[in-house]
């Protein structure tokens, strides 16, 4: 079979730990045999982001906006163990942090569903996509911690010089104060965000907030989506036969249960931070959930929902075989390689993507999976567990039989 050719590009961001190690055996195993790779590939792994003080990172976010569609790696952040472990001479950002701050995006999040794992949620058929606004809210908070008796107040300052005040709460003892704020033009690129995605993916959007208690705030974020709803999408959403709607978000909550699946919830930025654990936990595990960042522009940068699995690293440093879940990290490239084919109209990149995705899930579905997924397994026959590059040996050969 003649190798797939690539048109443009995909931005490639290496990683950290574990993921980095399951990064090139799928590269070796399931991409490079059956298309000619095409990627601008940029090192994110920690010791590349020290030698370049960040820069790297930064470099691949303005890749992405340039090329379009992006992949990447789990990355560590470091923390005060990290800087010693890898004698960083800074506690450098957050990798997804910088990212995000660069594309401006929202982050979507959704299970990969297979049989013969259900579920915690018994009537949950299809999966259900989080949309995470990530920036603001209480994430940029200024807090303070009230020592007694006195007057809190909100004062805005104009740029010319007017002044809006208003009484918060007048103490007779110790409390606490927080600020909290968010733009119009981040509500207002998420909301694009999410309509666009509902488009993509052709599922109904739900977006959810307090507006009843919280009149100003929660009610701008519902005004903002409504009227650019209105505006721009409603007869495109019509046209695919699928809805928007808003709701309290205690009620939204109750309907998520009770649903099957196969919609978009956009959530502000601290529900969307609780709700995709939950999500995430009731769907079976972390490494069975894909993560897509969507910039108001039309970039897309994939990734792994998790971590870089650490403790399975260091296993693996000792010449021991690990059962890491490949598969997160997987979808992250035939996401990103479907996306590139939609954009360069390439046909058979994508029929690719669909291929791999599909024999990756019969493996699991056949019974033969990593250690992670055995545990929740309720398939009629036990499940056979093995070492993470026998699973990809064993996608590929899924996929053989289906190319
Ligand atoms: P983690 O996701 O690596 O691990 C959390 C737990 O889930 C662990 O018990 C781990 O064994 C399990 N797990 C996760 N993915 C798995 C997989 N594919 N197969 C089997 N088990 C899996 O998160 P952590 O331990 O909190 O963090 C480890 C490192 O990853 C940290 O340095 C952190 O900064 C980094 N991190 C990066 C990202 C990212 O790049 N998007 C996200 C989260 C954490």
């Amino acid at each position: 079979m003649e190798k797939i050719k690539m048109t443009t590009p995909l931005v490639e961001m290496d990683g950290d730990e574990m993921t980095r190690i399951l990064w090139s055996d799928i590269k070796e195993l399931l991409l490079t045999p059956y298309i000619d790779l095409n990627t601008v590939y940029f090192d994110l792994g920690l010791p590349e982001r020290e030698r370049t003080h960040d820069q790297v990172t930064v470099d691949s976010a303005e890749a992405t906006k340039a090329y379009g569609v992006a992949v990447k790696c789990a990355t560590i952040t470091p923390n005060a163990q990290r800087v010693e472990e890898y004698r960083l001479s800074q506690m450098w950002k957050s990798p997804n942090g910088t990212i995000r701050a660069i594309l401006d995006g929202t982050v979507f999040r959704a299970p990969i569903m297979v049989k013969g794992i259900s579920p915690v949620v018994k009537n949950w058929k299809k999966p259900i996509t989080i949309a995470r606004h990530a920036f603001g809210d209480v994430y940029k908070n200024t807090e303070y911690k009230v020592p007694g008796p006195g007057k809190a107040e909100l004062l805005f300052t104009g740029a010319d010089g007017a002044e809006h005040r208003q009484t918060i709460y007048d103490f007779q003892g110790p409390g606490v104060l927080q600020g909290q704020f968010n733009t119009a033009a981040s509500i207002t690129s998420f909301a694009h965000a999410c309509f666009q995605f509902a488009l993509d993916t052709r599922q109904d959007l739900w977006f959810a907030t307090k507006d009843t208690i919280s009149k100003q705030y929660d009610h701008t974020f519902k005004d903002i989506f409504q009227e650019i709803y209105d505006a721009q999408y409603a007869k495109k959403f019509k046209k695919l036969g699928i809805e928007y709607f808003y709701t309290l978000i205690d009620d939204a909550v109750a309907r998520v249960i009770r649903s099957e699946g196969g919609f978009i919830w956009a959530c502000k930025n601290y529900d969307g931070d609780v709700m995709s654990d939950m999500v995430s936990t009731a769907f079976g595990s972390l490494a069975m959930m894909t993560s897509v960042l969507v910039s108001p522009d039309g970039k897309y940068e994939y990734e792994a929902a998790h971590g870089t699995v650490t403790r399975h690293y260091y296993q693996h440093l000792q010449g021991k075989e690990t059962s890491t879940n490949p598969i997160a990290t997987l979808f992250a490239w035939t996401g990103a390689l479907r996306k590139r084919g939609e954009l360069d109209g390439i046909a058979a990149l994508q029929a690719f993507a669909d291929k791999l995705e599909q024999a990756s899930i019969a493996v699991i579905e056949g019974g033969t999976m990593t250690k992670d997924l055995a545990g929740l397994w309720e398939g009629d026959t036990p499940a056979v567990t093995v070492t993470s590059r026998d699973f990809l040996l064993a996608i590929r050969d899924e996929l053989e039989r289906r190319l």
